[in-house]
């Protein structure tokens, strides 16, 4: 099914996201992750893309797998590494495959300095439109409650993101963030910029203190205190600190499905049990909102 039916149809969304293995031995594990993942009915299950192509098999194998699950799999796909001759492959095999929904996203730069892009994709915005050229998708985007690292201004991005919703995207996942009024100031200034598709939240759980300091790198999202004292007081005691992450994931979902949020994606990392917390402390909340 595609995502925007999903969207229209639902009150209350509630999905997950899970990574492909770096190596193939890893495989099973995340089939059997995506298993349990499946018996919490979620909406839709997305599978994330390595940005330089190299698992980008494993994205489309792993997004049948969620299909023949009877879930609705959102495939990302990057392009900014890409030649227009890659990214075809893979969206010809996504649509050989069935698999209608794609997120459709840059990719980070890579580190590598001498690094030059192929060029044929500057923006996602390309993406968004090469994708709904090349078949029948629903395609979404990314964006930032917070601003895209590179973008100096709120206000610029916003723009920048007005740009690829109008290139054809059906809806937006966000970047993780850990202050909910991060998001509702976000969806409002959104509004006002004419961005009308819906906007689902991307909720990490915070499970580990070594964690946190790579997503905080990676994503520039400003940690409350709050959060910051749950790191500092539990960040040794790996079973405190999970029990303490999913705690606080569970009280940002709360926050926003009573003020109306109508997507939630959580990102899952593949640790099924996490997910299986979170769950079970939401389920008739999610069951009342639907
Ligand atoms: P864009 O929308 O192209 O934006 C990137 C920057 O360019 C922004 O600063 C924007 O303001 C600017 N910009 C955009 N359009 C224009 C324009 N027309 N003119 C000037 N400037 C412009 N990475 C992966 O490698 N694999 C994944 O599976 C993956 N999944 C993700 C899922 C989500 C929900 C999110 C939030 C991110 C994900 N990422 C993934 C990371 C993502 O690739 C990076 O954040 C990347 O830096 C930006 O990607 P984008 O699609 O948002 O890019």
């Amino acid at each position: 099914m595609k995502m925007s039916d999903i969207l229209e149809r639902r009150k209350l969304t509630v999905s997950f996201e899970i990574f492909p293995p770096k190596q193939d031995s890893g495989f099973e594990a995340v089939l059997g992750c995506v298993d349990e993942l499946v018996t919490y009915e979620p909406d839709f299950i997305s599978v994330t893309y390595g940005a330089g192509g190299g698992t980008s098999a494993n994205t489309v194998r792993i997004a049948r797998h969620i299909k023949n699950a009877g879930i609705t799999p959102l495939a990302h796909l990057t392009c900014l590494s890409s030649t227009a001759e890659e990214v075809r492959r893979v969206v010809d095999e996504l649509s050989a495959q069935g698999i209608q929904n794609v997120l459709a996203l840059r990719g980070d730069r890579p580190k590598d300095p001498t690094f030059v892009p192929p060029g044929d994709f500057k923006h996602a915005s390309d993406l968004v439109a090469e994708v709904l050229r090349r078949g029948d998708f629903c395609v979404g985007g990314a964006c930032y409650p917070e601003g895209h690292p590179e973008s100096a201004h709120m206000d610029s991005d916003l723009d920048n993101l007005k740009k690829k919703v109008d290139a054809g995207c059906s809806f937006l996942t966000t970047q993780m963030f850990f202050d909910n009024n991060m998001l509702y100031s976000f969806l409002y200034r959104a509004q006002a910029k004419g961005i009308k598709v819906p906007v689902i939240a991307g909720i990490m759980p915070v499970t580990n203190a070594a964690q946190i300091k790579r997503m905080v790198e990676l994503s520039n999202a400003y940690l409350p205190p709050k959060i910051l004292s749950l790191v500092d007081r539990f960040g040794e005691s790996p079973e405190a600190m999970k029990q303490a992450g999913i705690a606080y994931a569970t009280e940002q979902i709360i926050d926003l499905v009573s003020n109306g949020v109508r997507g939630i994606h959580i990102y899952a990392m593949n640790k099924s049990d996490v997910v299986r917390s979170i769950m079970g402390n939401i389920s008739e909340i999610v069951r009342v909102a639907r």
